[in-house]
This record gives C-alpha cells, sequence and structure tokens, in this order.
C-alpha cells in the first residue's frame, strides 16, 4: 500500500509519499480501508519535533474513515465491511490503509460521508471535552468560541447550538464569518477587528459570557478574563506561545482558567465523547464542514495549508 513517511523529523517536506507492507491486524486490532484522513495541527506539531520524538520511520495522522477490511480474532464490534471513523490509530491515518486497537475505532454512520468522519476524531472530540467536561457547559449559558471557522471552532458552534447554548463564535475572515453563523452561531465577531472584545459586553447586556473556548490562548486570555461573566471558564485549547494575564480580572468573578489535552481523556471519558458524536451525526446536529480535499500525495501541502490563517471547516487527504 501506499503511505506517507516521516523518516526524519523536520519541515513539511520530510512527508514522502511511499510504498510499504500491508499492516496485518494482531487479535485486538481492526484494518481500515482509509477513504479520508484528517489533518490536524497537532500532526505539524509532531512532525516538526515539537512533540518529541516519536519512533522513527512513522507514517503521521490520527483521523481517518473508511471500510472495515480485515478484523483480528478477538474483535467483538466490527466486521468487514463496516463504515467506521478513528480517534488515533496504530500504524498512522495517512496511507491507504490504517491499523487501530478495536478501541480507536468508532461506527460511523450512514448520514455521514467518509470525509466528515475523518473531522471527528482530534476536532469533534476535542469541541466536545472542551465545552462539556472541562467547562462544565449547560443549555442557556453564553459560550464564546474564540475561534470558530476551524476544525475545532465549527464543531464547538454546532456542539453549543444542539444543546441550548448561546453561541458567538469569531473568525478572521468573510468566508470564515459566513461560514460560523451558517453552522449555528448567534453571533459572529472578527478576531481581527480592533473594537470586537468591547463587542461582548453589549451582546450580552454587559454580564459577560459563562463560557470561552480559547484556540489562540497566547493572543486572547488576558482579554477573555475581562469579558467573563460571574463564574466564567476559559477552557485554553490551543495556545501557541506565552502571555501575560491580570489575575484580579478572574479574581473579582469567581472565574476559572482551565486548560485541556485531548490525549488526557479516560477511557471512560472517550466513550462518552464518541457515543455522544455518533449520535449527533444520526440525529442531524453534527455535520462536519470539509473545506479542503487533498490527495494523500499533498501531505506537505496540506500542513502548510492547516497552519495558515484564514480557516474554512477541516483539511482532508483522500488517499
Ligand atoms: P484550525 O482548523 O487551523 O483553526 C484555527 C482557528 O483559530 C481558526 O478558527 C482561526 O480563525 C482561529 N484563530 C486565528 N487567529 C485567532 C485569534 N487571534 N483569535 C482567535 N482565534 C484565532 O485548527 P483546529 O484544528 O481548529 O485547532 C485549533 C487550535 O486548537 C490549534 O492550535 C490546535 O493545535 C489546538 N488543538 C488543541 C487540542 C487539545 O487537545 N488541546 C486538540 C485539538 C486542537 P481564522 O483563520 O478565521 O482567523
Amino acid at each position: 500500500m501506499k503511505a506517507i513517511r516521516v523518516h526524519e523529523l523536520g519541515a513539511p517536506e520530510v512527508m514522502r509519499l511511499e510504498e510499504v507492507p500491508d499492516p496485518k491486524p494482531a487479535p485486538t486490532q481492526v484494518l481500515i480501508r482509509v477513504r479520508a484522513a484528517g489533518v490536524n495541527p497537532v500532526d505539524t506539531y509532531i512532525r516538526a519535533g515539537m512533540y518529541g520524538t516519536p519512533p522513527l520511520p512513522y507514517t503521521p495522522g490520527m483521523d481517518a474513515a473508511g471500510e472495515v477490511e480485515a478484523v483480528g480474532a478477538h474483535v467483538k464490534r466490527f466486521a468487514v465491511g463496516d463504515r467506521v471513523y478513528t480517534a488515533g490509530t496504530v500504524s498512522g491515518a495517512y496511507a491507504e490503509k490504517v491499523l487501530c486497537e478495536e478501541s480507536q475505532v468508532h461506527p460511523l454512520p450512514k448520514q455521514a460521508s467518509f470525509q466528515q468522519g475523518a473531522s471527528l476524531g482530534v476536532p469533534y472530540a476535542t469541541a466536545f471535552r472542551a465545552l462539556f467536561q472541562r467547562a462544565h457547559a449547560l443549555p442557556g449559558d453564553t459560550v464564546l468560541v474564540h475561534g470558530a471557522s476551524g476544525g475545532v471552532g465549527t464543531a464547538a458552534v454546532q456542539l453549543a447550538r444542539a444543546a441550548g447554548m448561546t453561541v458567538i463564535g469569531t473568525a478572521g475572515t468573510d468566508k470564515g464569518r459566513t461560514l460560523v453563523e451558517a453552522q449555528g452561531a448567534h453571533h459572529v465577531l472578527d478576531h481581527k477587528d480592533p473594537g470586537y472584545i468591547d463587542r461582548l459586553k453589549d451582546i450580552t447586556g454587559g454580564r459577560g459570557v459563562d463560557v470561552i473556548l480559547e484556540m489562540l490562548a497566547n493572543e486572547n486570555l488576558g482579554k477573555d478574563l475581562t469579558v467573563l461573566a460571574p463564574k466564567g471558564r476559559v477552557v485554553v485549547i490551543g495556545c501557541r506561545g506565552s502571555v501575560e494575564i491580570n489575575p484580579r480580572d478572574a479574581m473579582s468573578k469567581d472565574a476559572s482558567i482551565v486548560a485541556m489535552s485531548l490525549f488526557n481523556a479516560s477511557e471512560a471519558e472517550k466513550t462518552s465523547i464518541h457515543a455522544a458524536l455518533v449520535a449527533g451525526l444520526e440525529n442531524g446536529t453534527l455535520r462536519p464542514v470539509i473545506g479542503r480535499e487533498m490527495p494523500l500525495s499533498a501531505a506537505a501541502e496540506a500542513h502548510k495549508a492547516v497552519l495558515e490563517a484564514g480557516a474554512y471547516g477541516k483539511i482532508v487527504l483522500v488517499p
């Protein structure tokens, strides 16, 4: 089969499309014919060596969707031909076939395309964990999705809207803001507009927002603390540097800053996350937006694109 291989960490061009042997499932594993693989910012951090050193060579990618091609003798939940998506893999998702532990595989409802299935493992799971498991957001809360036009942000807008929250989303382009509105945001702001943060006070009648899902904490955490409602919570999801904050802004409101890494989710939490995502796909409240489809051979270009400004949903690779 063909797979992207990384023999040394570095620039996007270290990713090469190569011919490698087909993987064989161990008794607890599932082999999936990949129809689409999701490209996440974390894939670029790992490739660049910012997340330690994976055993080399390796195939990048955690998110894929496709059909089950073979199952190990102890696999109970899946059979050959099932439509599935992955949340983590054993052998890497940027490939024609991917090996996973059974626990990393979830059924892909018929309502979702393979491209949409490749958008779930990291982005939707992150949005769900941030909103419900870390911020403990409730129906009736007002939520700011600070960076709502990308993979995690569009997911968060859909999840919050479906749960009965008032949703405010931000994006840096007109196209992104139109997208955020179409996902169900009640209010949409431009995070490049110098005055946008003050508009939150008007939108919330001066009270502030209950929850902020923060995609770029190094830019925004200080500002976030000034627009929280009493007992408000900021969840740090994305951060690309350091930031100065005034803790007094949090003290005066009994506010919390919590952070999250999807890698810290327990097995029980992951089970809960994916049960909710599958239900959301089935009932139509979750509809991943595919902004760009690229061939597997364009993995390097995709890694550059996923870090560029002007996000629009999800980038997927199609083998
Ligand atoms: P993405 O698809 O590239 O989206 C990035 C988002 O950040 C876009 O909505 C972008 O908006 C927005 N953004 C850019 N400048 C901003 C600013 N000044 N203020 C607020 N938002 C801004 O990436 P993603 O997959 O959604 O991931 C988002 C971040 O979360 C990344 O940093 C990623 O590494 C991180 N993440 C963390 C976890 C975790 O476990 N903690 C899991 C998944 C992702 P425009 O392009 O419209 O300006």
